[in-house]
């Protein structure tokens, strides 16, 4: 399948777990979905740049309990994706998500890629990010724009400024 359809169809199973769940506040209680979804999901102490793991057989989403708020939440939407789309492909997965050369699967590079678009999607929903973009009273090239929204979703900045970017509501910068 081509990348384009591959985006439109982790965006509609993302939609149906967004609409299952009744998703409409901010922002997204991403730990509570996983939960729903009956995945356990534990703090691990894991050694430096381990982010998290998700055991298939064990129906378990780990996340490394040392990281920030904003990161331990990307880190759970990106296992969930694991779990959503790649059951099958692999049993454990173990990433290392914030290293700045991220390598977490050299052999799956697509894996990693789909489970990043799909952990985007859930915690940055297109339609919530387009509405709070259209009530925003600044200029949405500034940093401190990015910021807020990012305050607003519960994200990383950079999260953020990929997401916008990736929508189109912003060029580089
Ligand atoms: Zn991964």
């Amino acid at each position: 399948m081509s990348f384009i359809g591959r985006v439109r169809e982790i965006n509609i199973q993302v939609s149906s777990i967004l609409q299952e769940f009744v998703i409409s506040s901010l922002p997204v209680k991403i730990e509570d979905i996983a939960k729903g979804l009956g995945l356990k999901v534990i703090p691990y102490a894991f050694e430096e740049d381990i982010s998290g793991t998700l055991i298939i057989e064990k129906k378990v989403i780990g996340f490394n309990q040392t990281e920030s708020r904003v990161r331990r939440r990307f880190t759970i939407a990106h296992e969930l994706g694991h779990y959503i789309l790649h059951q099958n492909k692999k049993a454990i997965f173990l990433d290392k998500l914030f290293r700045l050369n991220n390598t977490s699967d050299e052999q799956n590079p697509e894996l990693e890629m789909e489970a990043n678009i799909f952990a985007a999607s859930i915690l940055m929903p297109e339609k919530m990010l387009k509405s709070e973009v259209e009530n925003i009273e600044f200029d949405l090239g500034n940093d401190e724009a990015i910021k807020y929204l990012a305050r607003i979703f519960d994200v990383s900045s950079m999260a953020m400024y990929y997401r916008l970017l990736n929508l189109n509501l912003i060029t580089p910068h």
